[in-house]
């Protein structure tokens, strides 16, 4: 079992972007491009020919560099890390790498060629913009599921023009220069590359729609932030940090026929009062006085299955020593009706505040308690014995 509360994120085999760079998470666009700057220039394939390592820091620093110099991509990565929705924002392909010549690494020949990366899909006004909620759900959802709703404000088309702009006949057009797309493709050139660079389109603003007569409630903008509520259901066994996905409850497209983002709600499941959570299994402590652990007893508590958790303490018990009730943990988390352990820990509380005729009681008996365990070296030995064979 993993000590107390430790709970381990999703891996992905990358690296952290900031770590290949070398920087903080705040550090500036300066920073960013200064770091990216010297890197690459120490991994450059010129500088370092049938190097193998170097080539592949190369890319890793470029694609790093690609997405931290991108306000966007960083905030997206900044959020979801490596494990964002829809996969790698270089395509199904991941990131392949670009030439930059050792040249523009003085210079500031390479901007443009980052730039350009996130110049389709990720700004296509056709789909809307995805969400991330964060929700807190109480312990007990984590044993017995439950149906919640949240209330988000969220960008959706507008009501009163129907998200054309105009709730005028007329008012509103498709862009002829785009054909609503909002985008159009130039060629240019860079350096000795023609490479085709996607731009906003001018006429319409990267909308796709010409508006002449605008909406009053949207101004034109055919969307509007409104207050939806969401409602989800969370399964039993649930974890902090899961995430649901709600199909098309996120941002409304910026064009009339596209589909709208997502909505992720990402759950955090509050603590319980005494348990630690290492997934379905829980660990609690349980101060016992000396009597108790010397006697044995049974201890009754409400627990989260709501019959009560009987705790079995033997005779002769020990501060430290574990009782596991197996059966009694959280679910798995899905359909299976298994369910983790409850390791409980002994410990010993001892009175705060003795009253008088307590402490005579334990002085009357202190002798004969000494009597009743090994002398003290022989004690310290077999504990320090019992410790290291665990
Ligand atoms: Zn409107
Ligand atoms: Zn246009």
């Amino acid at each position: 079992m993993a000590p107390f509360g430790a709970q381990v994120g999703p891996m992905s085999g990358k690296r952290d972007y900031y770590d290949v760079l070398g920087i903080s998470r705040d550090a500036s666009e300066g920073q960013i491009k200064q770091s990216f700057r010297s890197l690459a220039r120490k991994y450059h394939p010129d500088k370092n020919p049938d190097n193998p390592e170097a080539e592949s820091m190369f890319k890793e620093i470029q694609e790093a560099y690609a997405i931290l110099s991108n306000p966007e991509e960083r905030r997206k990565y900044d959020v979801f890390g490596h494990e964002r929705p829809g996969g790698s924002p270089f395509g199904s392909r991941g990131f392949q790498g670009v030439d930059i010549n050792f040249d523009d690494l003085f210079g500031g020949g390479f901007e443009s060629i980052f730039s350009q990366f996130f110049g389709g899909q990720q700004q296509d006004k056709s789909h809307g913009s995805d969400l991330l909620v964060r929700h807190s759900v109480p312990f007990q959802a984590a044993m017995d599921g439950m149906d919640d709703d949240i209330e988000i404000e969220v960008l959706k088309h507008c009501s009163s023009c129907n998200g054309s702009g105009s709730n005028i006949e007329g008012g509103s057009r498709t862009c002829p220069s785009c054909e609503g797309r909002g985008r159009i493709d130039e060629i240019s050139m860079i350096g000795p590359f023609r490479q085709r660079v996607r731009k906003d389109c001018a006429p319409c603003r990267g909308s796709g729609r010409l508006v002449t007569d605008p909406c009053s409630e949207c101004n034109g903008d055919g969307r509007l932030l409104q207050s939806i509520q969401v409602k989800f259901s969370v399964s039993p066994g649930i974890t902090s940090g899961n995430r649901l996905r709600m199909r098309g409850q996120g941002e409304a497209p910026n064009t009339l026929n596209g589909y709208p983002g997502d909505l992720y709600i990402e759950i955090d499941v509050e603590k319980h009062q005494w348990f630690e959570r290492d997934g379905a299994d829980l660990l609690m402590a349980l101060p016992l006085s000396f009597a108790d652990l010397t006697l044995g007893t049974t201890i009754e508590i409400p627990h989260i299955d709501s019959e009560n958790l009987s705790i079995k303490v033997p005779p002769s018990s020990n501060p430290g020593e574990t009782i596991t009730i197996p059966g009694r943990g959280l679910p798995f988390n899905g359909n299976s009706p298994r369910r983790g352990s409850v390791t409980v820990v002994l410990r010993l509380q001892s009175p705060k505040k003795p009253t008088r005729s307590l402490k005579n009681k334990i002085k009357e008996i202190r002798a004969e308690l000494e009597e009743s365990i090994p002398p003290i070296e022989e004690r310290i030995r077999e504990e320090a014995n019992s410790r290291r064979s665990r």
